[in-house]
């Protein structure tokens, strides 16, 4: 993270804070009654702690519906809804580039979990994102994002131990859905002959998922979205999606596709290969899930278009 980041962001909660009469050396506030106050950072996130939470939680979101969050940048509300609430939960692994530091340094002020933190460090993608060592985006492997559901069920109980059974029952719940989804991804994608499975996206968001589904993923800005694409890069991708003749490429509901349309409009000029660019209500749910209504609003509905529309654009 660069450092003129990290100086909006606490002068942002500084001047938050002030006008508030707000004690810095305050805990986060006691659980005195239902509903536990939840806040995480995304949607995704956000999903597994309501999931398992069920009706003894009230869950807030800072990133919403289609927001990039190597980009976000904190505003004053947050602050209200990260000092209200009884537990936080992030992602971690710095997927939330320039919120990292703050819930390091507030350790003390904020009961904040992380929950892709239990995930063993073996089973991690190595990648140098926005000064972490490891791929953020562990989503997209449905069993290793199984981890988060055991972290959000200790630190409910923990906090509400009168809740335990009915998290351990919805956490167990969730694991086996989890299971059944795995499933049905691996049945689905099966169909997709080796050589088609090739994943061209906005950034590199689908890592694990090529590693846990056997594709091969090519992601145009990298892990972050936080660098600008060079000419290099570009060039390097006409070359690879016309050589190769790859059919399509998949545009990101919370990435703007500028990038991609000019590689294809490369790859049209230098190799007479027209691909298919799947945008629009096809757009992968990458970062973010869908908003309320759409097919990915919850964790398994934004699994399951993905994989729909993976399918269905690159199986004969
Ligand atoms: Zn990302």
């Amino acid at each position: 993270m660069s450092l003129r980041g990290l100086g909006v962001v606490l002068l942002g909660f500084v001047a938050a804070g002030g006008g508030a009469g707000c004690n810095s050396h305050a805990g986060p506030p006691a659980l005195t009654g239902l509903p536990v106050r939840v806040t995480c950072t995304t949607t995704i996130v956000a999903d597994v702690a309501q999931r398992v939470g069920g009706d003894r939680v009230q869950v807030e979101t800072l990133m919403g519906a289609g927001v990039d969050p190597h980009k976000y940048i904190s505003g004053s509300g947050d602050r209200k809804k990260l000092d209200q609430a009884h537990l936080v939960f992030f992602n971690g692994l710095h997927l939330e580039g320039k919120m990292a530091d703050l819930f390091e340094k507030n350790h003390d002020r904020w009961r904040a979990r992380a929950v892709a933190g239990s995930i063993p460090h073996e089973k991690l993608r190595t990648a140098e994102v926005d000064g972490g060592e490891h791929d953020p985006h562990v989503w997209f492997d449905v069993p290793l994002w199984k981890w988060s559901v055991g972290v959000v069920r200790d630190a409910l109980s923990d906090l509400d131990p009168a809740g335990a059974e009915v998290y351990k029952a919805n956490a167990a719940a969730y694991l086996a859905e989890l299971d059944d989804l795995d499933r049905e991804v691996r049945a689905k994608l099966g169909a997709i002959p080796k050589e088609k499975r090739i994943l061209v996206t906005s950034h590199d968001a689908f890592g694990y998922f090529g590693r846990a589904y056997g594709f091969e993923v090519i992601g145009l800005e990298g892990v972050s979205t936080a660098s600008e694409l060079g000419t290099p890069r570009r060039n390097e991708l006409a070359t690879l999606i016309g050589t190769r003749r790859i059919p399509a490429v998949f545009t990101e509901t919370s990435v703007p596709p500028v990038g991609l349309q000019g590689v294809l409009d490369d790859v049209r000029a230098k190799y007479q290969h027209e691909v298919k660019l799947i945008g629009g209500e096809n757009a992968l749910y990458s970062d973010a899930l869908g908003g309320p209504g759409t097919p990915g609003a919850t964790y398994p509905g934004m699994v399951r278009h993905n994989v729909g529309v993976i399918a269905a654009a690159l199986a004969p």
